[in-house]
């Protein structure tokens, strides 16, 4: 099996507070960073639009940020969203009410995800991904978990014949320290940016603002955030 060289990484980049904080990660450890985003026709697509700001953002807190930040490719994958149609009107009571699941769930979503983003990272020299998935603190998505990740790697490193490398820096962080991590890599500045302009609602609000930032401030994803927030906030506050 053939290497890549070690010095840039594919950061997949919703434009959340997540995978904000993991492109934060990534600028601070690679020469050189790329961020893949995907649009699937997502409720929430407002997360998107808020990729470009982040980008531009994060390139103003550095110059050697500003420097290693590189192409930004987005993916349309209308499939998904065919897919999640389908969900939707056949399993969105049990799925939301039983799991806390929100109906846009797709199963198996990060595997494709990062498949494409393989496939991408291949073509641009690229061996290292970078995502933000998390079993501590998730809605429940059986594809974050960290054996999924571990498979989904050995299978894209046999399959595309290159060692790829799937860096989760959020894995076994709670969102308490997902906050902290941030705080570590950019400061107050970076803290304050993702409470600005980072979206997680899945209703896809950013009508109303809270401590943590925009959202409805009830759907499964605004109450992770806000509990979130709030015991990073209290720590910080005791100590
Ligand atoms: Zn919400």
């Amino acid at each position: 099996m053939s290497n890549l060289p070690g010095d840039s990484a594919l950061v997949l980049f919703s434009g959340g507070q997540d995978s904000t904080t993991c492109l934060a990660y990534a600028l601070a450890r690679f020469a050189r960073v790329e961020t893949i985003g995907f649009d699937y026709g997502q409720r929430h697509v407002v997360e998107l639009g808020q990729r470009a700001v982040l980008r531009a953002r994060l390139a103003e807190m550095s110059p050697a940020w500003r420097s290693r930040l590189g192409d930004d490719h987005t993916v349309a994958i209308p499939a998904l969203g065919e897919i999640s149609q389908t969900a939707l009107t056949r399993e969105t009571e049990i799925a939301f009410s039983a799991s806390g699941l929100p109906n846009t769930f797709v199963p198996g979503r990060n595997i494709l995800f990062l498949t494409f983003a393989a496939a991408l990272a291949y073509r641009r020299g690229i061996a290292t991904l970078v995502g933000g998935m998390c079993e501590t603190d998730y809605s429940g998505y059986p594809d974050c978990r960290d054996a999924t990740i571990r498979a989904t790697e050995t299978a894209l490193s046999l399959g595309m014949d290159r060692a790829f490398t799937i860096l989760t820096p959020l894995m076994w962080l709670d969102k308490a320290a997902t906050w902290r991590l941030a705080e570590e890599l950019g400061g107050e500045i970076l803290t304050r940016l993702i409470v600005e302009e980072t979206h997680t609602c899945y209703l896809g609000e950013r009508g109303k603002r809270f401590d943590w930032g925009y959202g409805c401030g009830v759907c499964p994803a605004c109450q992770l955030r806000a509990a979130g927030w709030e015991k990073f906030s209290r720590e910080k506050a005791g100590g």
